[in-house]
């Protein structure tokens, strides 16, 4: 036996991939082998926005496989079952791949753990695949996991990253190893009209023109809606086509006030992921509970419909969740403004927004997706949490001339001046003219309900 499987998973890349290293040492050959797992379909995480994505992922890394004399075996069913019968087919005699926190990722390392060894053969996990630090490598000395990004952010900044590796220029991949054949984009239906590429090659041509323009201005401009002075990384991260580590090297080696807060935006990543790995509850239950007696999506039918749909009557809300819609993706400012709208303004349930979430985005990640809606909903570690995003004010400060609201609603896109973000003062034919609802809430209603509803705590 001188065969290894390298199980991909949201590691879908050759450059910086230490898994298929350690497999081709000594000269093996691989099997790379990616399954479409029916566990992840089962728990509703295979949605039309991220299959899409991931069909072009896939292909990309069948043709950097082919690049290299080798290509990508695809199989769909159990996990486990179906890596043990690619490692009997090819007479494996281990399985390398990375290193996840979810608990569904525990239970799945565990469980091929198990099959491989009662059959004589080995897995290794390995770690700083898909996170810059590893979940764990860093902890303060009273828990075995940061519960506070601050002091995180101080340990993982001095703690050594291992170093950066290129791809293999050759893969020796096995004859006679079946695979189904690869998805295309096209295939499901529901996908947002203008979702990104994804894939090792978008992905890395996206983050080098990003070091090379954007960055130098993210400090100043990552908040504004407008403007769109993000990276749009984050599927890419999702999906493993970019490498944490090698990212951060690089945006260290670039520089400046842009990039240290790009690559503090990084370690955000690794946070919510060592607390997932420690707390992997936290995906579905509150953190640090406020016993919130939330209304339900039944309760709050209706809200939480016009909530979706973003016709809420607050026009940087509704802006928000139609891009979302549109494309598979929201900017930060708009995550943070309507989680807050949603679980403060309108008191329902984190986990109703964090679904709709991970029904759309295309970065939709368990980690950072229900963390962040915790951190939001003040059931997280936000160290201030009954504080509540006011839409108007956030609108005013963040999309100050309204660009962002023109955009994505264009039923106000002929309001000129600061209007466009309280179109309930216009008044008489231009009011009736407009098909553009009145806000579903009072600021002042949802604020002294929720503020009703904490001091219960
Ligand atoms: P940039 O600003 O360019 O940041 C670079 C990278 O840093 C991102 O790609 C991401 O990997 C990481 N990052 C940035 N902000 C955060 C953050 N607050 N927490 C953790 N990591 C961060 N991010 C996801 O990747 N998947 C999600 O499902 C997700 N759901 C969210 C839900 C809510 C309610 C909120 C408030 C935030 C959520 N985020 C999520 C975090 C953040 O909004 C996105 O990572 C970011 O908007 C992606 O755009 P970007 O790549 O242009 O980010």
């Amino acid at each position: 036996m001188n065969v290894s499987v390298v199980l991909f998973t949201s590691d879908l890349r050759l450059h910086d991939h230490p898994p298929l290293w350690a497999a081709m040492e000594g000269g093996r050959e691989v099997v790379p082998l990616f399954v479409r797992d029916r566990g992840v379909d089962r728990a509703g995480f295979a949605v039309p926005n991220r299959l899409a994505f991931l069909a072009d992922c896939l292909r990309d890394l069948d043709a950097g496989l082919r690049e290299r004399g080798g290509r990508l075996i695809l199989r769909s069913g159990d996990v486990v079952e179906e890596v043990c019968r690619v490692v009997a087919e090819a007479d494996a005699d281990e399985v390398h791949m990375a290193a996840d926190v979810s608990g569904y990722a525990h239970r799945r390392e565990e469980r091929l753990r198990r099959a491989l060894e009662a059959d004589g053969r080995r897995l290794h996990v390995h770690d700083t695949v898909t996170t810059a630090l590893a979940p764990g490598a860093v902890a303060p000395a009273s828990s075995d996991h940061f519960a506070v990004f601050t002091p995180y952010f101080r340990q993982w900044s001095a703690a050594r990253l291992r170093d950066a590796v290129g791809a293999p220029r050759r893969v020796r991949v096995p004859d006679g190893i079946g695979s189904e054949s690869l998805p295309s984009r096209s295939g499901p239906a529901g996908v947002s009209e203008d979702l990104a590429a994804g894939g090792e090659a978008e992905g890395r041509r996206r983050a080098a023109a990003w070091l090379r323009g954007g960055v130098a201005a993210y400090e100043d401009r990552h908040d504004d809606l407008a403007q769109d002075g993000t990276s749009r990384l984050s599927a890419h991260l999702h999906f493993g086509t970019l490498s944490p580590v090698e990212l951060v090297h690089r945006a260290r080696r670039t520089g400046g006030p842009g990039a240290d807060a790009f690559v503090r935006q990084l370690a955000w990543r690794d946070f919510h992921r060592q607390l997932l790995a420690a707390r992997p509850q936290a995906a579905s239950a509150d953190y640090r509970t406020k016993h919130d007696r939330w209304r339900s999506a039944r309760v709050a039918r209706a809200d939480v419909e016009a909530w979706r749909e973003g016709r809420t009557g607050y026009p940087v809300v509704d802006a928000a969740m139609r891009q979302l819609r549109h494309e598979g993706w929201m900017h930060n400012r708009g995550r943070l403004l309507t989680a807050s709208f949603l679980t403060k303004t309108l008191y329902v349930d984190w986990r109703v927004g964090a679904r709709h979430f991970l029904d759309l985005l295309v970065d939709g990640d368990l980690a950072n997706n229900q963390l962040n809606w915790q951190w939001v909903a003040g059931t997280g570690t936000d160290s201030r949490p009954n504080r509540v995003l006011n839409p108007l004010a956030q609108a005013k400060r963040y999309d100050p001339d309204g660009g962002y609201v023109r955009r994505w609603v264009p039923e106000l896109a002929g309001i000129d001046g600061p209007l466009v973000h309280e179109p309930w003062k216009i008044q008489g034919a231009e009011r009736a003219a407009l098909d553009y609802p009145d806000p579903i809430v009072t600021l002042s209603d949802g604020l002294a309900r929720f503020r009703r509803a904490r001091a219960r705590d």
